[in-house]
């Protein structure tokens, strides 16, 4: 039978033993079953092995049908950035804390890949976010985000002044720490961590969740993620502003910018075990009760 993939690559940590340990076997399984096997180049300059292709991740994106990340979800958050751009499908191996987007426990790496050889595997699509800067209307800066874009001051407790567009329409003005506009993907991340509502991964929808904002009739609010989000900052002389993507990039923002924010037109397309339940993750991670019978 045809394998549905053939190229596949490898990220993961770089430096991690635990990582380099599951990077060997799935180095080794995938070549005995015939694979092309690419190794991100930051992973693969720790090998000593010379018949190791090693690749950026643009380049395996470009290459490969199937990219496995290796880490923690902080890890897919990075690649997911990068090769939603391509038609790679991507699955994730957890070694890091909690692993909601990383799911497959090393042990099972190999089962779990040898089911996904034969075609046994579920897909499911999150979207990102298109985040942009805008001044004097100019895009200054751009990214995106898949788990959530932060509106936030440089400094820990200084209140910022925006106010809040969706479809120009204007919603709200505000005085807070912040704004974080979740994906249901980041809805389980620092969003939650905020007292943000859960949004299961099929929904079409973001979160706009205020941080710690000076005032006692705010509430999370969940909106189409069709919408085209606008946060206008205040002219007003406030501390240094930046949003930043996924914890990861900070895009810097100026009194009177504008920061656009809307669905991105790339998706990622997330691979899991035939067997995979959303609810179990979430379960076992939240520690919520099992079944009673
Ligand atoms: P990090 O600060 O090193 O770790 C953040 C933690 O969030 C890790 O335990 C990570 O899991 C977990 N995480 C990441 N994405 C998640 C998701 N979609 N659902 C559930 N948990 C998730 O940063 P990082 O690992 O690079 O991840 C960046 C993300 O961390 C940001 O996008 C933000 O959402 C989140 N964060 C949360 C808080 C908070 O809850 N107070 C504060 C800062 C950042 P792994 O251990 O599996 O990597």
């Amino acid at each position: 039978m045809a394998k549905i993939f053939n190229k596949i690559g490898i990220v993961g940590k770089a430096n991690h033993p635990e990582t380099q340990q599951t990077v060997e076997v799935l180095h080794r399984f995938l070549t005995e079953q015939g694979c092309e096997v690419y190794i991100e180049q930051r992973v693969a300059i720790n090998e000593q092995n010379n018949a190791i292709k090693a690749l950026n991740l643009v380049e395996l994106g470009e290459f490969c049908d199937l990219v496995i990340v290796v880490g923690g979800d902080g890890n897919m958050l990075g690649a997911a950035r990068v090769l939603s751009r391509f038609d790679t499908a991507v699955i994730g191996i957890n070694r890091g804390n909690l692993g909601f987007l990383t799911d497959i426990h090393p042990d099972a790496c190999e089962a779990v890949l040898s089911q996904v050889l034969k075609g046994e595997f579920s897909t499911e699509e999150r979207f990102l976010l298109e985040v942009e800067v805008h001044r004097h209307d100019q895009v200054k800066a751009t990214n995106s985000a898949v788990n959530e874009a932060v509106l936030h001051s440089d400094k820990v407790a200084h209140m910022i002044e925006f106010e809040v567009y969706i479809n120009d329409k204007f919603v709200f003005s505000q005085r807070a720490d912040g704004l974080i506009m979740s994906t249901p993907t980041g809805s389980t991340a620092y969003s939650l961590s905020g007292g943000g509502p859960i949004l299961t991964p099929n929904l079409n929808a973001i979160c706009l969740l205020p941080m710690f904002p000076h005032s006692l009739a705010n509430r999370p609010l969940v909106v189409d993620a069709n919408s085209d989000l606008r946060l206008v900052v205040s002219n007003k002389a406030q501390a240094q502003l930046g949003v930043t993507c996924d914890g990861h990039v900070t895009l810097p923002v100026l009194q009177g910018d504008e920061v656009r924010i809307k669905k991105s037109p790339h998706l990622l397309k997330l691979i899991h075990p035939k067997d995979y339940s959303y609810f179990s993750v979430l379960r076992r991670k939240l520690n919520w009760g099992s079944k009673l019978y």
